[in-house]
């Protein structure tokens, strides 16, 4: 295919060519006058060639014509493709072509990519409106731009961007992401709100970690979740083990899919008691009966399966083993552990009533529980799924809380029946002041909201007695039960003193 540049060149040579036959024609007219053999003939000759004259000059106009206005659409395509139309950063298009040309086998020079991920985007988005989200972005590449003047920041989509620093090695990189960090931690005002932006960094550097640039791409990725898991609000270097450990977790989804079809899933119960030490429900754990690693706890694999849709099945391969086994569960609610990432997507819900209907279970015995974090970060989307739940007769509990970043305002607009206080608190509590403070001011606002305020991680009689003075009505931990099949379930069960 031609390019725009060897079209503009042919045309060119076109429009030159007409312009010589023009003065061609002009030639033959002022030569005609001069010589002027016979009057008839010449008269002919000359209309003709003025005929020809004015053709010329029209299609050379139209020619140089399109040329003008070609050269300008083509001018300001290039602009839209280079320079995001929000923020002025580069575009991703123009990035990919950027790293390309600067990272592969046979380029010498040392590329740093770092790419940058806004903390919680969505939220401000959702609660401070999508005028102050564009904003908050335009506020980024700004200090960027001041940051790394000359690393191109580029806005690769959403609320992801990438800073490709040229000659620079990691640890030069890794103090400029510092420096941005720091700079963007600073409060600015936005559309007359103070507001604190952070964000999350993963850094990779050719050749060191890749001559290639996707797989430069990947590291920086890879680097970019270990900052996220690690709380976000950091910047992460790439490091091999973070590539075994992709392979691993490839390895693990791979099994898991088998897993939820050859039946290796089990579905544990742990008791939960009221202050009198009846058994007020149990929550339900999945475990993975492997036929090589053994029992395998829900850590190893459930955050591997919230990376994929994955965890959709597990979700529902857990709500039906509850409601089958429901008639036979002690108590009046059974907790099922939600993740953020089945509560992203619509048919979450279709399948909570399918399953429901199918099973023949009441809505009103499940407690649906969702983390601290998950709450933090929901979309009004989310939240109105929760209501949802709720409308159909099932609880919706806050669970692990005081690990998040949570605001004790935030605890009256969530739509919330139980807060389960996370048990670094309730285990810390006999020592520490400040974790007593915070259980009992979480205890005065269940008691207010009328809400269940559930206890987590009880291991002794000491912090379950500390948790009731603080406030707390439901108590779970090893010292009342550890989480057991069915089978197990009645035997496991320790009683209390009220
Ligand atoms: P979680 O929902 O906070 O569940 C309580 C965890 O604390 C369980 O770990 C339980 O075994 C443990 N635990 C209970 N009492 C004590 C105690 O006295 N001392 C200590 N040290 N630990 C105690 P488990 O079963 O390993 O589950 C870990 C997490 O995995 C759960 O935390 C939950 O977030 C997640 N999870 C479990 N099952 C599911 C599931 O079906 N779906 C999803 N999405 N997540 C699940
Ligand atoms: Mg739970
Ligand atoms: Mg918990």
């Amino acid at each position: 295919m031609p390019t725009q540049t060897s079209l503009r060149r042919q045309g060119l040579a076109i429009y030159h060519g007409l312009l010589g036959i023009e003065v061609l024609c002009i030639g033959i007219a002022v030569a005609g006058l001069l010589v002027s053999p016979a009057p008839l003939l010449f008269g002919l000759l000359l209309s003709l060639d003025i005929a020809v004259l004015a053709v010329l000059v029209a299609t050379r106009r139209r020619l140089a014509d399109r040329f003008l206005t070609g050269d300008a659409a083509q001018r300001s395509l290039i602009q839209t493709n280079i320079r995001d139309s929000l923020t002025g950063a580069r575009t991703r298009h123009a990035f990919l072509q950027s790293l390309g040309a600067r990272v592969n086998h046979s380029s010498r020079s040392t590329v740093s990519l770092l790419l940058v991920d806004i903390d919680h985007f969505k939220s401000i988005n959702d609660s401070l409106g999508h005028g102050v989200g564009d904003a908050v972005l335009r506020h980024l590449v700004e200090i960027g731009e001041g940051v790394f003047p000359t690393g191109s920041v580029s806005r690769l989509g959403g609320d992801e961007f990438a800073i490709l620093m040229e000659n620079t090695e990691t640890d030069i990189a890794t103090r400029a992401a510092a420096l941005f960090l720091s700079r963007l931690a600073v409060p600015t005002i936005i559309a007359g709100r103070q507001v604190r932006v952070s964000a999350s960094i993963g850094i990779a550097t050719s050749p060191h970690h890749s001559v290639f640039g996707d797989e430069l791409m990947l590291c920086a990725d890879l680097a970019l979740y270990e900052s996220k898991r690690r709380g976000r609000g950091t910047y992460t270097v790439f490091d091999d083990e973070m590539m075994a450990e992709q392979k691993y977790r490839r390895l693990i989804e791979r099994e898991l899919r088998a897993a939820v079809l050859l039946d290796q899933l089990e579905l544990h119960y742990q008791p939960m008691l009221d202050g009198a030490g009846e058994t007020e429900g149990v929550e339900a754990l999945i475990r993975w009966r492997h036929p090589v690693r053994g029992l395998m706890a829900p850590d190893r694999f459930v955050p591997i399966a919230e990376q994929s849709n994955l965890i959709d099945s597990l979700g529902e391969w857990v709500l039906r083993r509850a409601c089958r086994d429901a008639a036979a569960l002690p108590g009046r609610t059974i907790g099922i552990n939600v993740s953020g990432a089945q509560l992203q997507r619509d048919t979450f819900l279709e399948m909570v009533v399918a399953v429901l209907g199918e099973t023949g279970c009441d809505a009103g015995r499940f407690t649906f529980e969702i983390t601290e974090s998950v709450a933090l970060g929901a979309s009004a989307a989310v939240l109105q799924r929760l209501k949802t739940l709720q409308d159909m007769g099932a609880h919706v509990s806050l669970d692990d809380f005081g690990t998040g970043h949570f605001g004790f305002n935030s605890l009256s607009t969530l739509p919330i029946d139980a807060i389960k206080i996370d048990r670094s608190y309730i285990q810390a509590m006999a020592g520490d002041e400040i974790a007593s403070i915070l259980v009992a001011a979480i205890g005065a606002i269940g008691r207010t909201k009328a809400i269940a305020v559930v206890a987590e991680g009880v291991e002794t009689e000491e912090q379950r007695l500390l948790a009731r003075t603080a406030g707390c009505t439901v108590f779970q931990g090893y010292l009342l039960g550890r989480p057991v099949p069915l089978a197990e379930l009645a035997g496991a069960r320790r009683s209390i003193a009220a």
